[in-house]
């Protein structure tokens, strides 16, 4: 039985697959609008108070990681460096520990913009790594991407997070046809450089604006041969991250490609979320979502909660649909749910 909590369930989906990784969504609010995931204006943000507290979110934590199974946990949004003290809610995470006595692998996803400002205290308070979301090294490219003119800060961003010792830092890259598709081996070049690893990413459709189609999509196994043209690339493998993984043969570092359309990774999926409002989610893609605020706010047991979960787990699907005739959109966009 776990120490804190008192409840110990088992987190395995009726495919066989055990929940280790919980995405935790603080804030739907973002000072960036990129075109593959907000709107320029119009989107409706949650009210405060229908946001759940770092208390609350501490609470949900520790229950995953005390009873559930977690060992890795990841602060995404919304942009979560928007919200006031953040350094507060990772020290809070940070002293979580696994029924083993292990501590988590906590880690944030963040557009880099105040990471300059940010970094530091962030790994002081435990933060073990970071993920930087940088679509071009061109600034007006990036400035049309994101819809904010900020690439030095972002840049300066990543360099203080890897000064701070937020290692691996990871860059990540959606790569959009048209967009930023000849930008491959840039970002190659420059992880090579400083030490960072692009992540490529296939672009979803979780966009706000409804704007995806398949012919913007540049498949993992192109984004792979034209890195590979310029500095020869070997598989690493593919573990239950999403990320199939390639190491330079010249041993200077490594690249991912998160091929969620071309070759979705569902069988292995090991994650759940949590989004700022407090509904769980068993899948990024998930039509239904399970209400964990009302209860929580309601009283409700650790018992209780972890009951709500276990069940919510059972009926998790396969995988998504992308590109089937089935597909449905979610309701929620990529911001919304936290990616
Ligand atoms: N604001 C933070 C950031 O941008 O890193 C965290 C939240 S953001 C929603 C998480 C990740 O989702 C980012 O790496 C972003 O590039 C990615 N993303 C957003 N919309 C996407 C889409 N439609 N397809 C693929 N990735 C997307
Ligand atoms: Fe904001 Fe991240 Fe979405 Fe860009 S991808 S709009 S930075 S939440």
């Amino acid at each position: 039985m776990a120490a804190g909590t008192g409840v110990m369930r088992d987190l395995t989906d009726s495919f066989g697959r055990r929940v280790r990784d919980l995405r935790i969504s603080i804030t739907d609010r973002c000072n960036f609008r990129c075109v593959y995931c907000m709107p320029a204006e119009g989107l409706e943000f949650a009210p405060r108070s229908e946001i759940l507290s770092y208390e609350e979110i501490e609470r949900i934590a520790r229950l995953f990681v005390e009873s559930l199974g977690v060992e890795a946990i990841r602060l995404t949004g919304g942009e979560p460096t928007v919200r006031a003290d953040l350094t507060k809610l990772v020290a809070m995470l940070a002293r979580l520990q696994t029924p083993a006595g292990e501590p988590i692998d906590l880690s944030l996803t963040t557009n880099g913009s105040t990471l300059s400002r940010l970094a530091e205290p962030l790994a002081a308070a435990g933060l073990k790594r970071v993920n930087v979301s940088l679509d071009s090294l061109d600034p007006e490219r990036f400035a049309a991407m994101t819809r904010r003119d900020m690439l030095p800060q972002v840049l300066a961003g990543i360099d203080a997070a890897r000064d701070a010792g937020l290692y691996p830092v990871k860059v990540n890259v959606v790569v959009v046809r048209g967009a930023n598709d000849d930008e491959m081996v840039d970002f190659a070049t420059y992880g090579r450089e400083r030490g960072i690893q692009p992540r490529f990413i296939e672009y979803m459709p979780l966009d706000a604006e409804g704007n995806w189609s398949m012919s913007q999509v540049v498949g993992a196994d192109e984004i792979v041969a034209a890195i590979d043209a310029a500095y020869p690339l070997e598989p690493v493998g593919h573990g239950p991250e999403p990320a199939s993984r390639w190491r330079y043969r010249d041993g200077a570092g490594e690249v991912g490609v998160i091929a969620s359309v071309t070759r979705p990774f569902c069988g292995d999926c090991d994650r759940v979320r949590l989004t700022a409002e407090g509904s769980f989610a068993t899948c990024l893609f998930a039509i239904d979502d399970y209400d964990l605020k009302g209860p929580l706010r309601s009283g409700a047991s650790d018992a209780e909660l972890a009951d709500l979960i276990a069940g919510a787990v059972g009926l998790k699907w396969a995988g998504h649909r992308i590109g089937k005739v089935d597909f449905v959109r979610p309701k929620r966009s990529m911001s919304q749910i936290g990616g």
